[in-house]
């Protein structure tokens, strides 16, 4: 009799289980058969892989258009394998990444030469070891091969192919594939520790930082940041969160009965409004690079009419409008600049830039509050903004008597929080929110350490 084709086969594994039957089956019977099936699925993943290393060998790039794949008009191996078998790109080259370390091979003698993993060839071949633990062990294991013993590696292989087929005399049951992962990588690391630099400057290759386009008002960020760089960046965060407890303005008897006072944002809430101080503080800096001949700043165009009237604007480089209260917190601390354009387009006049703080200015209010005056905050004065307590549209002159330092969250919910702020001769105070100070008395409110000091000096020791 002949011996069957592989076509044979495929047509006789319906009679042996059917995927109609398989809902009649007891729990035991389909315990069995999911353990049969997957068997047999090694044996064919074995040929998958085997074959695919033949069609590789068959299609190397150095055979120009002599090679199979050329000859078939594909580009590589890959491509031609995608299109006999449809299976996705990924899976052409896992398949093939497998074959070419458990292929063996011919030395220039002719002589037949072992597979570099020769004990996962053999496991496979037998229908011993999946595809996904040969992967596993063979990624790990690979790297090693120019960097440890051989003898040493080829006794990792062998311990890993025994914990994978259950043949290890620690354990009679097979280790799942992520199991074989995890055993990979610590014989990886144990063999070769000096070869984990490489893995860091993969990382370094990898490190990366994006913004993805925006959504539902929100733009997202994604990447991955270096052990090193996220550390700094959880130490500014650190440095910033305000403390769970109460505003540090309160006395111990106020205190007593206030046991909830808490910032009603959330952590993470506040490590995006910690964010949003740093490029401003930075672009103040001398040393910031400029962006033609100006600090990068962001530019916000809006129509007259609409500004003091509360309408929408638009930021250079932001896709969507802004709101009306980003658009007044915008103009508030970053002053404006008239240009007159007329009908056809053409610019008819451009202003002097008003309502802006000039860095001198800052530095006067830098130094009389110190940081951002809501007590319980600890934004410090670089990364604050610089808030027009009356309005520029109510008459409010941008002059130090009428400007004082507010952080970007406390500024931007400044007429909603229930905080207010006056000047009285010169000096801010702030008010604190009827649910935190029920007496609503004004407190002189400063964070300059300098005014503090003078302040305790008056009073004696
Ligand atoms: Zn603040």
């Amino acid at each position: 009799m002949n011996s069957p084709t592989l076509t044979d086969l495929a047509k006789a594994i319906p009679t042996a289980l059917s995927a109609t039957s398989v809902g009649g089956l007891s729990d035991e019977a389909l315990l069995l058969a999911i353990r049969e099936v997957e068997e047999l699925g090694r044996h064919v993943d074995a040929l998958r892989v085997v074959t695919a290393g033949e069609l590789a060998a068959r299609s190397r790039t150095e055979d120009g258009p002599a090679g199979l794949a050329a000859r078939k008009g594909c580009r590589s191996a890959n491509e031609l394998l995608q299109r006999l078998t449809q299976v996705s790109s990924a899976t052409a080259a896992s398949r093939l990444g497998l074959a070419v370390l458990t292929r063996p091979g011919t030395a220039l003698s002719g002589a037949a030469m072992p597979a570099k993993f020769d004990h996962v060839r053999a496991a496979l071949e037998a229908g011993e070891l999946g595809v996904d633990a040969a992967v596993a062990l063979t990624r790990n294991l690979a790297p090693l091969q120019v960097r440890v013993h051989p003898d040493a590696l080829d006794a990792a292989e062998q311990e890993l192919v025994a914990a994978a087929t259950g043949t290890s005399p620690d354990s009679s049951v097979s280790a799942s594939a992520d199991e074989i992962r995890i055993q990979a990588s610590v014989w990886r690391a144990t063999l070769d520790p000096d070869g984990l630099e490489p893995d860091e400057a993969h990382a370094m290759a990898k490190r990366s930082f994006r913004m993805g386009p925006e959504r539902n008002g929100l733009v997202p960020v994604s990447g991955g940041l270096l052990p090193e760089a996220a550390g700094r960046v959880k130490r500014l965060f650190d440095a910033y969160l305000t403390p769970t407890t109460a505003p540090a303005f309160l006395s111990d008897e106020e205190l007593a009965d206030k046991n909830a006072v808490r910032d009603p944002r959330t952590k993470d809430q506040q490590r995006h409004d910690i964010l949003i101080g740093v490029p401003d503080a930075m672009a103040r800096s001398g040393d910031t690079p400029t962006v033609g001949g100006a600090a990068p700043t962001v530019l916000v165009t809006v129509r007259a009419e609409d500004l003091d009237s509360g309408g929408a604007g638009y930021a250079d480089g932001v896709e969507s409008p802004l709101s009306p209260t980003t658009v007044k917190q915008l103009v508030c601390s970053g002053g404006t600049q008239k240009v007159l354009i007329g009908r056809n387009g053409r610019i008819l006049k451009l202003g002097s830039a008003e309502r802006c703080f000039t860095a001198p200015q800052r530095r006067a209010i830098t130094a009389r509050d110190g940081g951002c005056l809501i007590p319980g905050c600890s934004i410090p004065a670089g990364w604050c903004e610089v808030h027009h307590v009356t309005p520029a549209a109510e008459g409010g002159l941008t002059h130090p008597d009428n400007g004082v330092l507010l952080c970007w969250f406390h500024h931007r919910t400044i007429d909603t929080s229930g905080w207010a702020i006056r000047m009285r001769a010169g000096s801010p105070e702030v008010q604190a929110p009827p649910w935190l100070d029920h007496t609503r008395r004004w407190r002189l409110a400063t964070k300059s350490r300098t005014a503090l000091a003078a302040r305790v000096s008056r009073h004696g020791p």
